[in-house]
Parts: C-alpha cells; structure tokens; sequence
C-alpha cells in the first residue's frame, strides 16, 4: 500500500493574531461543532479514493483546532481509523495554543489517540506575545506545557518567531534561552522569521511607517544564533526553520517537502495526489452546505514541474535532494538534467555534493540556507 498522509484544516481561533494571513476567524461554538461534523461528512465522501493507500500520519492544523471539543477530535479521528488504514506507531499531530486546552482536555486528546502536539509559543516575553496580538503570556504556555506533559505527551513541538517589531537579538536569545530552560525539553522546534504579509494589520503598521523592524543583518544574526543555541542544547537543524532532538524530525512536514501524497480536508486545504494538486474551496458557509463538493483548482504535474518540485522542496531539507531518488523516480539522472545549475552554484559555495554509499545528495551550504529563494528559483524550467 501507499503511503499518505492526512491533513485537517479547522479554521477557528479566538482573536486573530496582528501577523496572520492564515485562513482562520473566530468561530462560535455551534459552527464549530457543525464544521466538525462536516469535516466527518467530506471524509466519509472522499475516502473511497483513497481505499490502497496507509495512512503514514494526521495533522489536525489551523487555525486553532484545539478550540473545539475533545469529544469532536476524537470523532473525526475514530472515522479515520474506520475509513482508512492506518499504520501502526502513525504520527498524529494537534496544533494548539496555549489558553485553549486544560488538563482534563489534554488527557482527552491523548485518549482520542493523538501522540504530538505543535503549540504556537512564537515569544518568551510577554510584551512580544502582547505585540503579536496573541491570546497568551509566556505563564499561560508553562501552565499548558506542563498539563501536556502530565496528561502522557512526549513529543511535543514548539513555534517560535523572530524578526518581530522592537526585538533585539538579546530578546530573541532570551527566548531561545527559556525555551532551553523547560524541563522536559520539547522534542521539536520550529522557527520561522517573521513575514509581514498583505492584508494584515502589521501590514497596514508597515505602510503608515509605524512598524519597527530589526534590520537584515541583525535577522541574519538571529537565525544564526538559533542554529547555534539550539544545537548546542541537542537539536540539529533538519530543515531551513526547523530543529528536532534526534528522531522527532516531524514526519508529517519531511512528506511535504519529499512529495509524498497527501490529501488535506477542510476549507482551504491543499492535497497532492499522483501528481495532481488540487484545493478545496475557502468558503465556510459553502462548506457546512455540502462538504466535499467544494475541490477547485486542480493541476495535473508533468514531468518537468514534478522535477521542479522535487528539487525546490527537497534542498529545504538539510541533507538535501538524492541522486538515487531522482533516477528512480524520473528515470534520468539528476546530475544530468541539472548538471550546470549544480555545479556553478557548487562553484558560488551555495549548494554542496556529498557521497553515500550508493547515493549521491547535493545540499544547501549555509551561505546557500541565506538565498535559498535565488538557488533554488535556478531549478525552474524557463
Ligand atoms: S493563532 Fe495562528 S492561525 Fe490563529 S490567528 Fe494566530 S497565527 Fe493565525
């Protein structure tokens, strides 16, 4: 059977964040009770189609999927199990934000078989948290970690954010510092700089000049300081933005980024599958009317973007792309399709070769990680 990978989309959350362009809005209770039910309705539909594949994991994501009921969790994911097959040891990952789950519901979603958890920390500093827009303090997530911890979880994510408005890079090692601090260690952190996006509230901030960035340099600092605090606390940099202690690399996320096929439900939810990307529709009240007839968009990949695909996702991963996979999977040699692009990029010290037994990898150098965009544009086809 194939492997596959699930993803659900559940849009809600409390109070929007001032950054985010996510497709996400507070919901009240009824309608999430009803998008819930929905979702358990697409999947029911949708299901057959994917009758020869194994499922290799779930990722309930968001939005903030822990505003609804433990009780509508574990639902949705007892018809997974009913409608699918799923392997043994999957991993199964609900984000959440602290402030949204007591101890009681903690236990529930383990009980309801989630084993990780991805909580959106993004700050250690309270004022950061508050200039965020976020619905937490820094005393709210210990109280969080540690009900998760109590209630059996041991594979737990932490999102953190720097770049933000006023942060030094005192700030940022701080936070870093704290996160080090916690007792268990997370197993997972990831750790993104801060885009402002179009259509958000710091956007608006940016173009009326109100919104006080760190320069670059002082960004490029921070991101490397993130590398070196948190390795020399046992995590190692698996991909651009992400660090795990050794074998809690996110499964979920390396499948995206090796093109395993995946198939996401919800409102907005991307799927690939047999190279062909489609989208579901964003439109919530079309949704709860008929869940499942809403895929638009859909793009079947030839050869060559599949390539292109293959190469822009895979170098985000630290070990990079493999020869060997290419040529199994495309039947030509990686070297051979793109040999000029990886050899002057060898030459600019961007991307390097390494040699395995039987495989050959090329990878991002560190001064290929900070033009990641330019090196890996060069692997478009004209
Ligand atoms: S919690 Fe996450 S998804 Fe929700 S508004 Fe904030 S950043 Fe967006």
């Amino acid at each position: 059977m194939k492997p596959i990978e699930l993803y659900f989309h559940i849009p809600f959350c409390v109070r929007k964040c001032l950054y985010c362009d996510f497709l996400s809005f507070p919901g009240e209770r009824r309608t999430i009770e009803a998008y819930m039910r929905a979702l358990c309705t697409e999947l029911e539909e949708r299901a057959d189609e994917y009758r020869e594949s194994l499922v290799s994991s779930v990722f309930i994501g968001g939005g903030t999927p822990s505003v609804a009921e433990p009780g509508l969790v574990e639902e949705l994911l007892k018809r997974v199990h009913t409608l699918f097959c799923v392997e043994d040891g999957a991993e199964i990952t609900l984000e959440m934000n602290p402030g949204t789950a007591d101890g009681e519901s903690m236990k529930r979603y383990r009980r309801a078989g989630i084993n990780r958890l991805s909580m959106g920390l993004q700050s250690a500093w309270d004022r950061e948290l508050k200039r965020l827009g976020r619905i937490h303090t820094f005393g709210e997530f210990l109280e969080c970690y540690a009900a998760a911890f109590s209630a059996g979880f041991d594979n737990i994510s932490l999102d953190l954010m720097f770049g933000l408005p006023g942060q030094t890079q005192e700030d940022w090692r701080g936070t870093l510092k704290r996160v080090l601090a916690l007792r268990p260690l997370p197993a997972h952190i990831s750790a993104y700089s801060l885009i402002v996006e179009e259509g958000t509230p710091f956007y608006a901030l940016q173009e009326q000049g109100k919104l006080s960035l760190p320069e670059e340099d002082c960004e490029r600092q921070m991101y490397a300081d993130t590398e070196k605090i948190l390795g020399s606390a046992g995590f190692f940099r698996y991909e651009i933005s992400n660090y795990a202690r050794e074998g809690y690399e996110c499964r979920h996320n390396c499948g995206y980024w090796q093109r395993r096929d995946y198939i996401g439900f919800g409102i907005g939810a991307a799927s690939l599958f047999q190279n062909t990307r489609f989208r579901n529709g964003s439109d919530l009240q079309e949704y709860l009317r008929s869940p499942g007839a809403l895929r638009e968009a859909e793009e079947v990949l030839d050869k060559r973007a599949q390539m292109e695909e293959f190469m822009f996702l895979g170098l985000r991963m630290m070990r990079g792309v493999s020869g060997r996979v290419f040529r199994e999977t495309f039947g030509e040699g990686l070297e051979a399709v793109y040999g000029d692009i990886l050899s002057r990029n060898e030459r600019d010290g961007l991307l390097y070769r390494r040699e395995e037994p039987g495989d050959v990898f090329w990878a991002l150098t560190v001064r290929g990680i900070d033009v990641s965009n330019y090196v890996m544009s060069q692997f478009l086809f004209g």
